[in-house]
């Protein structure tokens, strides 16, 4: 059996198979990965989550180079959102029919526990019926580093005080020679899993992510999509969930540090990467469309080289704009479901963990 043939059958590749992938030509990859992708989820469908992007805070002590967003705490352009501003923020979601936030901000350097742990509690109390979704791993090592707790018992707090997930932003690519050379204090490879780990084990929400252009090559990418799929297996094996889904985007680097010193990674590069992260990861059903970095076309081309999902509305998002992502950081629900029908299949809502909440158009809200 050829290796496509087989990662069509959704045999297990090796980490050198993965790599070999690399050599095969876009249309024969992107046949194979929509094959497969057509096996796996529903052929028809194209899901989408209506959800926000909440960037409480902009001040960070990481200082990534290829990040726009962040402050220092005494810049004049640092804020800290107040906990009235944030639930404004998902009263403006509840009235497009939404009910999650994906929350994120930097490292902080002062923010307590307690702040994290008043702020969750404060909004399910404002808006019980929301699923919060939020941090990240290294603003979790912040927090390991401001505290002495371990991961595991700060997640463990958050979670008590209204945390549904943590979403597995800050992946990019898992390799730490990679990560350093774009940023020296990033947080190393095995943090990432190890905190990761932790959240899974506390049944938390998570999503797995990849970003690429950073002057990785094959073998890189293919060992990111290796610890990626070892981490689903052991999650599922230990604790009977993992991660929720897969989303991969391009590295992007207008208004930053890193602008021109990054090889960056072509539309070409994004949807050869996208097939082969279905081939590859046979555990994980769900992969999303980046719409936000690449554009709505290129979003649309991905639906035919493994994607099966087009991503959520992100009312408001901060970081991929701060960094010059494409022209458009949000888009109405009825955008989507006409991008996604345009493509040539049916658009269905979704909930987090991708189940089908409405196929037919959404009530007027
Ligand atoms: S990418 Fe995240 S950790 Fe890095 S500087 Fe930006 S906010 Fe901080």
């Amino acid at each position: 059996m050829d290796l496509l043939e087989r990662a069509v059958a959704g045999k297990r590749l090796s980490l050198d198979e993965i790599e070999d992938l690399y050599r095969y030509p876009l249309p024969e990859l992107a046949a194979a990965a929509h094959e497969r992708r057509l096996a796996v989820t529903d052929p028809a469908l194209v899901t989408y989550l209506i959800d926000r992007n909440i960037n409480y805070s902009n001040v960070c002590t990481v200082g990534c180079p290829y990040c726009a967003f962040w402050r220092g705490k005494n810049s004049p352009e640092a804020y800290v959102l107040s906990f009235e501003e944030i639930a404004k923020k998902i009263d403006e979601l509840k009235a497009v029919g939404g009910r999650r936030i994906l929350m994120q901000g930097g490292v902080h350097p002062e923010l307590p526990l307690t702040w994290y742990e008043d702020l969750l509690r404060y909004l399910k109390h404002a808006h019980p019926d929301v699923r919060i979704d939020a941090f990240s791993p290294e603003e979790i090592l912040g927090l390991e580093r401001l505290t002495g707790l371990d991961a595991r018992e700060i997640l463990a707090r958050l979670k008590e005080a209204g945390l549904d997930g943590m979403p597995g932003a800050g992946a990019e690519i898992l390799v730490d020679e990679v990560r350093h050379r774009a940023a020296r204090r990033r947080i190393p490879t095995l943090d990432w899993l190890r905190i990761v780990d932790a959240a899974q084990e506390l049944g938390l929400y998570t999503l797995a992510s990849m970003v690429i252009g950073f002057g990785e090559g094959p073998r890189e990418r293919a060992r990111h999509l290796e610890l990626i799929r070892r981490q689903q297996d052991r999650a599922r094996a230990r604790y009977g969930q993992g991660f929720a889904a897969f989303a991969m985007w391009t590295l992007q680097t207008e208004n930053t540090a890193y602008r021109g010193k990054a090889p960056g990674a072509s539309a070409h590069e994004y949807l050869k990467t996208l097939a082969i992260a279905r081939l590859a990861l046979d555990n994980i059903e769900n992969h999303q469309a980046s719409w936000p970095t690449m554009g709505f076309r290129v979003a649309q081309a991905a639906l035919f080289y493994g994607a099966n999902d087009f991503g959520s509305t992100m009312l408001e998002e901060n970081v991929v704009s701060a960094a010059g992502g494409y022209d458009r950081t949000h888009a109405t629900v009825a955008e989507i479901r006409r991008l996604i029908r345009a493509a040539g299949f049916t658009p269905a809502e979704r909930d987090v963990f991708y189940n089908v909440v409405r196929i037919g158009e959404p009530a007027p809200a």
